[in-house]
């Protein structure tokens, strides 16, 4: 199962207890997932998923709610790889109320009219408004593994609805953002914090567990390769150096010899000849009285200068 369909399947179970977060929560499902249907007997709300755990949430949350009993349909679909197709559908005789109670429906002066936005009176409490933005996941939301990347999005048919959910969010202070899509628009968030904060807060607590694992994971791998690539660089470095070392004091034996050198270089010089891969501060102990390791790149840096004074014609 997908990264997303387990946190759907956890947010599932999470246990809302006030009515005023059920309201909300259940807003928006019909403003997510919701469709009317005219028939005979007048408008029906449909509320469609393919996933059976969500069904049956929207239909706990209309009874106990609203103390209507639903229908669920479900539509069978044989091709392979396709879901089943749950329909939970609220009869003609309660879909006014509860569309006018959960904001979908609103009344003017001219008549009930459609509000294409989220009905800001249902989401004034913070509880609330984190009931709203589970069920506006679990209606259209994805989430991806992150262990890939970090992008939790909620698609939204229409610009102004996406603009007033993405409002809803940014109230949360999290960097959430508007995208265009294929089909629609989308709502997203693609900083990790802003991600773990919001499962969090609609009460996704595995998966942000599961999260938090791969980020403390990432940062330790990065880190680890950052600690490694620097070894290697210093590595590097010490083997240039040591090298250039040898090769001039090889230049000066060779050329004038070592005794030519002053009593002091002329140690270090031979020290370091037999000691090519040594590092500066075990050089410093091998010298009586031993040197501090700044003390031993300065000779080694003199040993440096005579080898390329000589080198140009010039004397020790
Ligand atoms: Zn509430």
């Amino acid at each position: 199962m997908s990264f997303s369909s387990e946190t759907k399947q956890e947010l599932c179970q999470v246990i809302v207890e006030k009515d005023c977060c059920k309201k909300a929560e259940l807003a928006a499902f019909i403003h997510g997932i919701g469709s009317l249907r005219i028939g005979r007997g007048g408008s029906s709300v449909y509320m469609t998923t393919e996933i059976p755990a969500v069904a049956r949430r929207i239909f706990s949350l209309c009874k106990s709610c609203f103390a209507v009993t639903p229908e669920v349909r479900t539509q069978i679909r044989k091709q392979l790889g396709k879901k089943n197709i749950y329909h939970v559908v609220i009869k003609p005789e309660n879909a006014q109320t509860i569309l006018l109670e959960t904001g979908l429906f609103k009344e003017t002066e001219e008549g009930i009219r459609i509000n294409r936005t989220v009905p800001l009176f249902l989401v004034r409490k913070s509880c609330c408004r984190h009931a709203y933005m589970r069920g506006a996941f679990l209606a259209t939301g994805t989430l991806s593994d992150p262990g890939k990347s970090y992008h939790m999005e909620v698609n939204c048919p229409e610009e102004e609805y996406a603009k007033s959910l993405c409002a809803l969010v940014q109230k949360m202070e999290l960097p959430a953002k508007v995208a265009p899509r294929r089909e629609g628009f989308v709502v997203y968030l693609k900083d990790s914090e802003a991600i773990v904060e919001v499962l969090g807060r609609i009460g996704a607590h595995k998966a942000l567990l599961e999260m938090e694992n791969v980020r403390i994971t990432k940062n330790v791998k990065n880190n680890a390769n950052r600690a490694a690539n620097c070894d290697t660089a210093n590595l590097e470095k010490t083997m240039n150096a040591s090298t250039r070392q040898v090769e001039a004091i090889a230049y000066i034996q060779a050329k004038v010899g070592l005794s030519a050198l002053p009593g002091h270089l002329g140690e270090m010089a031979r020290i370091r000849l037999e000691n090519p891969e040594t590092p500066l501060k075990e050089l410093g102990e091998m010298v009586s009285p031993p040197l501090s390791k700044s003390a031993v790149n300065h000779r080694l840096k003199k040993l440096e200068e005579i080898a390329q004074r000589l080198q140009k014609g010039g004397r020790l």
